[in-house]
């Protein structure tokens, strides 16, 4: 349906000409097409599933201007400029803004001069804005990051709260929610505070096949990281998550001493240093971020090509959000996370010693777990994640890029394992009136006679040196299982190891426990399936693609620009894979758009001829 006014005819058209993509993905039609006829929707999408689309296309399509509400006010610029790049005329409004700038954009809303408008959500409920709006015709309202309306989760904006003010005063204009949070929970809660319950929902897969899923066990972790980049992610970009400020700034320090560009963020560093990291990051290529959980929403660089965690996250669905910022471009992409018995022991205290009532404590246990299980399971990775998102995998027996299924662990019969570290503990206990954490108890089984061993005379206690058939390593894995099933648990500020509910079964023989053996070294992985199969240059491509890259990074510089806002690696690709010598072959290349063929073509044409 078209309006009076609309400068383009249809969705299909303002895909093709305007973002250059030849079809939709997924569920974008149906969604696109319900919200140009004035449907009210909520959309849940995974990270780089193609969101935006969804409500730029329509407000392009219908009369009027589309306005955004984003917390993202860091990014707002870059994600107008990226429009602009496209031929799109758009603008924003928030707090970084002078009085001139305002103003300007003010008077192209008003005069319809705009397609859209990013706003910030505590710049809505102002009265001076809601007048503006009042005063200017609206397209739609897209409510971008819709879960941070959730009081539970982890990203929650007070001002989301007011925005049920659109529909009261502009009951006729559409609204659109997005998020790429799972839970059905979240969904519920994001469908009331909206008021959009009578709104059309679109749940998409939450599936992410080109990002392979690993999980190793942790023991020298920053060796661990750096093994990995250079074996497999060399001059790549990418993100490693810590839990502490202090192991940001280490990580990032023992990384660039490694000669990896790499720079830290986190909430201690004042805000002028924060934005000029997270801008080099998205523009500059192959830079490294070491971030606490501060960094990320919104970012959407394209070519996040691992994400890397060095510390247990606290739940799957904070995992599930963090690995999503990898690979939104569908190109293959890493999902990497140490995690070792520290983890759970330090998580397990944090939860204990946090303020919080029983039901937050009940809640972040309840999440730990869950996490604690997908790190533990000998299943698919991948069928696991989606299992806690209620959703299934589209292959059964596995999909073939995680860890579990590329080199599957074997289990083995820890019954007898687990009953003698369980005894220990308890001899510990009953026998001494002792506690004490993970490494005493497993020299006691190894038998070996350290200082503290002598002083306690742990060398006379009956279980001394019965469990020398395992490695140190094994008994760490031991106790970690035991911890993650629940059969152990830990207390106090030490770690000290005490016995739970579940230990009884298993000491007195009621309860096997299979344990996961964790392969000696794990050989790097190399997916079977091909998850994206333009990551395969054709042969003599690769140079191609290079000087293409390099052309790239030079307009990037000279217009101040992420360099993915010109063209992204999948679009370079496809130019190198069909090196056109013509604007109208390079025209038919996904992702070349009328504008960016004006713009850029010639460019192109001449990197292409080597000039
Ligand atoms: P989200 O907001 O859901 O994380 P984006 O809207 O940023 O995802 O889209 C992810 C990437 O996919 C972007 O680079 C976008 O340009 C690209 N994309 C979206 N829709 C299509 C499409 N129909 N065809 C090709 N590429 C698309
Ligand atoms: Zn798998």
């Amino acid at each position: 349906m078209t309006s009076a006014g609309s400068r383009f005819a249809t969705a299909k058209d303002v895909l093709n000409q305007i973002f250059g993509y030849p079809d939709f993905r997924g569920q974008q039609q149906d969604i696109i097409e319900h919200v140009v006829e004035g449907g009210d929707a909520l959309v849940l999408m995974p990270t780089g599933g193609g969101k935006s689309l969804c409500y730029q296309i329509p407000s392009l399509v219908r009369d009027g201007v589309g306005v955004v509400i984003s917390p993202l006010i860091a990014l707002m610029q870059d994600q107008v400029d990226a429009l602009r790049t496209l031929g799109v005329r758009a603008g924003f409004l928030n707090s970084t803004q002078d009085f001139d700038q305002r103003r300007a954009t003010e008077a192209a809303f008003v005069s319809g001069d705009l397609d859209l408008l990013y706003v910030a959500p505590e710049g809505l409920s102002t009265p001076g804005t809601q007048r503006l709006l009042e005063r200017g015709r609206i397209a739609l309202f897209a409510i971008d990051e819709a879960h941070c309306v959730s009081q539970w989760g982890h990203d929650f904006r007070p001002d989301y709260l007011g925005l049920s003010v659109l529909h009261e005063r502009w009951p006729d204009v559409p609204r659109i929610a997005l998020t790429a949070t799972a839970t059905s929970a979240t969904r519920e809660e994001i469908a009331t505070r909206l008021q959009l319950t009578t709104a059309r929902h679109f749940t998409a897969s939450f599936d992410r096949p080109n990002i392979q899923y690993r999980i190793v066990a942790k023991n020298e972790p920053r060796r661990q990281l750096l093994e990995l980049l250079r074996s497999e992610h060399a001059g790549d970009a990418g993100i490693v998550y810590c839990l502490s400020r202090a192991s940001v700034e280490k990580t990032a320090e023992f990384l660039s001493d490694q000669g990896i560009a790499a720079l830290p963020y986190h909430a201690g560093l004042d805000a002028g240093t924060r934005a000029a990291n997270q801008s080099r990051f998205l523009r500059e290529d192959g830079l490294v971020m070491v971030a606490t959980i501060a960094f990320g929403m919104g970012i959407d660089k394209p070519d996040v090509r691992f994400v890397a965690h060095l510390d247990l996250p606290k739940s799957v669905e904070g995992y599930y959000q963090e690995t999503g910022r990898a690979g939104r471009d569908g190109l293959p992409s890493t999902a990497w996370l140490a995690y070792g018995l520290q983890d759970v022991v330090q998580q397990r205290k944090m939860i204990e010693s946090s303020d919080g009532d029983t039901t937050f404590r009940r809640n972040a246990s309840a999440h730990l777990d869950a996490m604690l299980a997908l790190c533990e399971t000998v299943a698919c990775r991948r069928e696991q994640l989606l299992a806690y998102f209620g959703q299934s995998a589209a292959t059964t027996g596995g999909c073939g890029n995680c860890d579990t299924c590329l080199n599957p662990p074997e289990s083995w019969d820890g019954t007898v394992a687990a009953q003698k570290l369980l005894s220990t503990v308890l001899r510990l206990q009953r026998e001494r009136g002792q506690k004490f954490g993970a490494g005493q108890s497993i020299d006691i089984l190894l038998g070996k006679t350290t200082d503290k061993v002598t002083q306690f005379r742990h060398d006379q206690l009956s279980v001394f040196g019965i469990g020398t058939e395992l490695r140190e390593a094994e008994w760490r894995g031991v106790v970690r299982q035991l911890l993650a099933a629940g059969l152990l648990a830990v207390e106090g500020d030490y770690g000290t190891l005490v016995l739970t509910d579940g230990s009884a079964d298993v000491l007195r023989g009621n309860r096997p426990v299979m344990m996961r053996r964790e392969p000696e070294r794990v050989r790097p992985a190399r997916a079977t399936r091909s998850a994206a199969p333009a990551a395969e240059l054709p042969p003599g491509a690769e140079p191609v693609f290079e000087r293409l890259r390099a052309w790239r990074a030079s307009v990037a510089k000279e217009q101040k620009l992420p360099a993915y806002v010109i063209f992204h690696d999948a679009t370079l690709r496809a130019i190198a894979t069909l090196q056109p010598t013509t604007l109208e072959q390079l025209g038919t290349v996904s992702g070349v758009g009328q504008n960016k063929l004006a713009k850029f073509g010639q460019q192109v044409l001449d990197a292409l001829a080597g000039e």
